[in-house]
């Protein structure tokens, strides 16, 4: 299973009915969150997102997209969590995230470890060393960080599954002659068995071609950008910023944000099959019909993020 939960859909400030950026992502019991902005912990309680998680990722620092840390760390303290904690972001993260982790009296009582990430950069091993034996965090998905544009060393994170094996084909497997138990299994696996009678089966022709895994892409704050349609190509789910509608696309470009037309441009350019809009200007209102209808005229499958919104994302086969 994999979805995404929408804990924050508004920009720079929250409105009534939308609290600022923040995300969850669950992915086979795994939960991940992408930004933190104030009151995300609330909303996290509100939208039944489990406070269960070691990870969070954030795309830059301006205020609306991590405050939400300093209040979210402390109740993770009180609740004497001991696990350790990472949190991830562009240059400038050490600083600024150990300045809001030192904010008030109140120590935290378990391990955050702050890691500063490239565009380029694929993070692979989740701190494996420092997690449960048997977890098995990220050996089924990579996180690609990619550059983004929004005025200075914005990132935006790709999260991508591994490839998954072929479809097996059990009556080409019975018509080889192997007998239905443990060399069915080795076989699923890729592996050539050997029968009874001394001959040797491989997988070709009775395992299908591996099948792609899925691939959920984060843009945070960014004007449209080249990075962004590479990190997307083929992608299961886009979740771009459209700050603003086609009559304020001088204001988005002076304010390294996009429109939602131009999020949809990317879709489009990134054969993505879905797009959801997200980081809606105070401006539009609950439903933002003029930004959903602008964006399906480039690219139909799209809708915009509300808080609480959940989307699961399934296998394309
Ligand atoms: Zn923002
Ligand atoms: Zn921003």
């Amino acid at each position: 299973m994999l979805s995404v939960t929408f804990l924050g859909t508004s920009a720079a400030r929250p409105t009534v009915e939308r609290n600022v950026s923040a995300m969850a992502l669950v992915r086979e019991g795994e939960t991940l969150l992408f930004e933190c902005g104030e009151g995300t912990q609330r909303q996290m309680m509100r939208y039944g997102v489990s406070f269960a998680l070691s990870e969070i990722f954030f795309t830059h620092f301006h205020a609306d997209h991590f405050l939400g840390v300093i209040g979210l760390i402390r109740t993770l303290g009180l609740q004497v969590r001991t696990e350790p904690m990472r949190l991830y972001g562009p240059k400038g993260a050490k600083k600024l995230l150990t300045q809001a982790l030192q904010l008030g009296v109140e120590r935290v009582p378990f391990e955050v470890e702050i890691v500063e990430v490239k565009p380029g950069q694929v993070i692979r091993d989740a701190g494996s060393e420092k997690r449960d034996a048997g977890s098995g965090m990220r050996d089924a998905y990579e996180i690609h960080v990619f550059g983004t544009e929004h005025g200075g060393g914005s990132v935006g994170y790709a999260l991508r599954e591994h490839e998954r094996p072929g479809r097996f084909d059990p009556d080409k497997a019975r018509a080889a002659g192997v007998p239905e138990g443990h060399l069915w299994g080795k076989l699923q696996r890729g592996e050539t068995v050997e029968l009874a009678d001394g001959r040797k089966v491989s997988a070709e022709g009775i395992v299908g071609p591996k099948r792609p895994g899925r691939l959920v892409v984060f843009t945070g704050d960014t004007r449209p950008c080249a990075a962004v349609v590479d990190a997307a190509q083929g992608a299961d789910l886009l979740i771009h910023e459209a700050t603003f509608g086609e009559e304020e696309k001088e204001r988005a470009k002076e304010t390294g944000h996009s429109t939602a037309r131009e999020a949809a441009q990317v879709a489009l350019a990134a054969k993505a099959r879905r797009l959801v809009l997200s980081h809606v200007s105070a401006r539009y209102s609950i439903s933002a019909e003029e930004l959903v209808k602008e964006a399906r005229e480039v690219f139909k499958e799209t809708v915009v993020a509300k808080d609480g919104m959940t989307i699961e994302v399934p296998f394309a086969d």
